[in-house]
């Protein structure tokens, strides 16, 4: 029995080492497809990485009860991003990584459509928390209009408060999230903004260059952990857009190269 143990374990692990190989040969050349591999595998696997979120969401459960002990001034609200924040899509990461693909507006929304993104610790019970305490839910999100049924179906699945169409505020136009922010606040006072992308909360963030982000962050430096609450994302993210100065165009090489430039070393 234990022979026939060890020759499947064998197996098991012959086959596991071939499909890494293949999956190596596709992207040898590919530094963004690897890359993105290993931050999902941090997303994935490193306790570090829950532990960073259970951090930003013990952190919105201290802000959201000082918010209530103050006189409000109308209905508060939590305005939440999606990707990142409260659902992970490290599965779409890794499928596409394993091609030696990057992101694609296609196979981004079959993956959303199966609805099938589990949750980022700590996200649920936090926002479930604030609803029991009257607070209002907004789940503002680049997704797209397409993308509606199962990014519902989705929050639906695991109970998320006020996951309703109402309160789901997906993309219409444009990519900058301050409009729909700036709606939001016309009716409810906005007492956290949660996102894994410094454009989830201020449009001093919006598509600037990488200089610039970093200038606004260390302006911004008091609201992170205060009004801004941020997540963990090394996969993905305007980060990385500016790194390539927003040029959608680049091959992966030419992305590679862009890499390797700004990257330091001694
Ligand atoms: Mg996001």
């Amino acid at each position: 029995m234990k022979k026939y143990v060890i020759l499947i374990s064998a197996l098991v692990l012959g086959c596991s080492t071939a499909k890494q190989q293949s999956a190596t040969a596709v992207s040898s050349s590919n530094l963004t497809a690897e890359g993105k591999l290993f931050t999902a595998l941090f997303q994935q696997r490193a306790a570090e990485y829950k532990a960073l979120c259970f951090q930003a969401f013990n952190i919105a459960h201290i802000r959201v009860d000082e918010a209530l002990l103050l006189p409000q001034s109308g209905p508060l609200a939590i305005v939440t991003d999606i990707d990142e924040t409260v659902l992970d899509n490290s599965p779409y990461d890794v499928k596409q990584s394993l091609q030696g693909k990057d992101y694609e507006q296609k196979s981004w929304e079959e993956w959303t459509a199966l609805s099938r993104a589990d949750t980022i610790p700590g996200a649920l019970p936090f926002l479930k928390y604030a609803s029991s305490k009257g607070v209002k839910i907004f789940y503002l999100t680049n997704r797209a209009e397409t993308e509606r049924k199962g990014t519902l179906a989705n929050l639906v699945k695991f109970g998320f408060p006020d996951a309703v169409n109402e309160n789901l505020i997906l993309k219409q136009t444009v990519s900058s999230k301050e409009a729909r922010r700036q709606k939001i606040a016309e009716t409810h006072n906005i007492i956290l903004l949660m996102g894994d992308n410094l454009a989830d909360f201020s449009a001093l963030f919006d598509k600037k260059p990488a200089d610039e982000r970093l200038k606004n962050t260390y302006a911004s430096a008091a609201d992170f952990g205060k009004r801004f609450i941020v997540l963990p994302n090394p996969v993905y993210g305007d980060w990385e857009g500016a790194v390539y100065q927003y040029n959608l165009k680049l091959k992966a090489a030419q992305k590679d190269s862009v890499i390797k430039s700004v990257l330091k070393s001694y």
